[in-house]
């Protein structure tokens, strides 16, 4: 059983310029309110996930909160740079409001390569954001529950997008991230444009770490055959994930019917490293734990 949340996109304005962001160099604008209301009014999912953009400083956003809650979805997980909660009164409201899950984008622990790849001076707004979503009640996890945030009201998912610049930061992210201990982290590999199949052992120390600092972590973008050791933290076998494609070797793969594929764009590097699965072993191991969830 997947977590599936619904996106609602309420337009690319944002506060931050990221490098990998889809709306890097565009005219951004926000979706009028009665647009956003249609959509949401639309959803056959029981969760949503709110994006942009940066949704917190959409002019309607605590409308658009409350108009969600009105709906009864089960969670309302909100996608953000999380700056806005570097105010505290601003936070609270939203979590009253009815945001249950909060998806914070962390691009480093050090200040001039957060700042340089968001493009904007966000590094001391964001941290001031996740030292107050530490004051959440119960977003503290237990490292070996699966999917904690299944378990708890209000959660907090610090996501870490993989770039070239920050790749071998993973590891002091995990040790940073004690400071506002997060539900759990993500190391986002999905848009990465460098060939990161090298950098995977400062990914596996990342989250052999973040297990012993009391945190769970998972990875995201790659394939399970790559995650040596460390396969049951894809995320991907935990919530929906679109599909990526999938290369000749995959033909022979006994975990090809539940992979999400490969990314787009990394085929390429990926090619020589991904290793099919056999019916015995690893693959009947995912399995098992999948079915488990049911
Ligand atoms: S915070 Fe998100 S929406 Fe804003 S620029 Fe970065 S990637 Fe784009
Ligand atoms: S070999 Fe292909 S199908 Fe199998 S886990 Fe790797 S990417 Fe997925």
């Amino acid at each position: 059983m997947f977590l599936e949340y619904a996106p609602i996109f309420v337009g690319s304005a944002c506060n931050n310029n990221c490098l990998d962001c889809p709306f890097h160099g565009t005219e951004r604008s926000f979706r009028p309110f009665e647009e956003i209301k249609k959509d949401i009014d639309a959803v056959k999912a029981k969760n949503i996930v709110i994006s942009g953009g940066e949704p917190t400083i959409h002019p309607d956003f605590f409308k658009i909160i409350d108009y969600a809650n009105s709906k009864g979805f089960k969670r309302i997980k909100l996608r953000t740079n999380a700056r806005m909660f570097a105010y505290k009164e601003f936070l609270w409201k939203a979590i009253h409001k009815g945001v249950e899950m909060f998806d914070v984008r962390l691009l480093s622990n050090k200040e001039k390569t957060h700042n340089f790849l968001s493009q904007a001076d966000s590094f001391r707004q964001t941290m001031r954001g996740l030292e107050n979503l530490k004051e959440i009640p119960n977003a503290k996890t237990n490292p070996k529950a699966p999917l904690p945030l299944l378990e708890f009201k209000a959660a907090v998912q610090v996501t870490m997008p993989i770039f070239k610049e920050n790749s071998s930061q993973a590891l002091s992210v995990a040790n940073f991230a004690t400071r506002f201990m997060p539900t759990y982290l993500l190391f986002d590999f999905g848009k990465a444009s460098f060939d990161f199949t090298k950098n995977l052992g400062f990914l596996f120390q990342a989250l052999d770490k973040s297990t012993d600092n009391g945190f769970w972590a998972m990875s995201a973008g790659i394939p399970v055959c790559l995650l040596g050791g460390f396969e049951e933290q894809a995320s991907e076998l935990y919530e929906k994930t679109p599909a990526g494609c999938f290369l000749e070797k995959c033909g022979v793969c006994a975990f090809k019917p539940h992979c999400t594929g490969i990314r787009q764009g990394h085929s390429e590097y990926l090619k020589k490293h991904i290793a099919p699965l056999k019916p015995e072993g690893k693959a009947s191991r995912l399995l098992d734990m999948m079915d488990g969830f049911e």
